[in-house]
């Protein structure tokens, strides 16, 4: 039987190791890392060079789009104080998915889809109703998923221990940086409070 070739937009690596090894199953899937809301460069670099771990991995082609990090932060400066999986992470997802659906289309692939309804913290419904839309707007298929379900996320975690992969403490925009060095403070806080 003859697999359709997906183009499959990835985040990090524990997530594209797991959906990527799914998708296998049933399709013959190409990895597009494009991600310019990752903060610093460093944590880019860094995520970019786990996932290419996970592409030699499994055998799976990956693409890198370059990130235009300008631009990221200029769509999404008027909603830093969003919560996340809130507006702002609705244009992130968006600017992600379009990207996708654009290299799909220029590269002939007949789907696309995302990894990023594996984590808990990303909204499946909302990430599925604008690649529904793409894919209406660009004639080509989306592939709607909910990668969580059926304990997909707790499988995933299991499987990038078991490569070693890095996993991140942080969504990874500038906004989810600065929010998770406050949490650490106002922890660090609390406990030198007991004393
Ligand atoms: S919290 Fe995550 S999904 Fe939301 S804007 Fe930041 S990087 Fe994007």
């Amino acid at each position: 039987m003859t697999r359709e070739r997906i183009l499959v937009h990835v985040c990090c690596a524990p997530d594209g190791a797991y959906v990527l090894r799914l998708l296998q199953q049933n399709y013959e899937p190409t990895a597009f890392f494009y991600n310019p809301n990752i903060y610093p460069p460093e944590e880019y670099s860094l995520r970019y060079q786990e996932m290419v771990k996970v592409a030699n991995w499994l055998k799976v082609p990956l693409i890198e789009e370059k990130p235009d990090f300008e631009n990221f932060l200029q769509l999404t400066e008027n909603l830093k104080d969003e919560p996340e999986m809130g507006r702002r992470c609705e244009v992130c997802y968006a600017l992600r998915l379009e990207k996708t659906a654009l290299r799909a289309l220029a590269d002939k692939f007949p789907f696309f889809t995302t990894v990023m309804s594996l984590s808990p913290w990303k909204k499946s419904q909302t990430l599925n109703f604008l690649g529904d839309n793409l894919a209406q707007k660009y004639e080509i298929n989306f592939l709607k998923a909910d990668f969580k379900k059926k304990d997909g996320f707790i499988k995933s975690v299991a499987l990038s221990r078991e490569l070693g992969l890095y996993r991140q403490d942080y969504c990874g925009c500038l906004y989810s940086y600065l929010e998770k060095q406050k949490k650490k403070a106002q922890e660090s806080g609390s406990k030198r409070d007991k004393f």
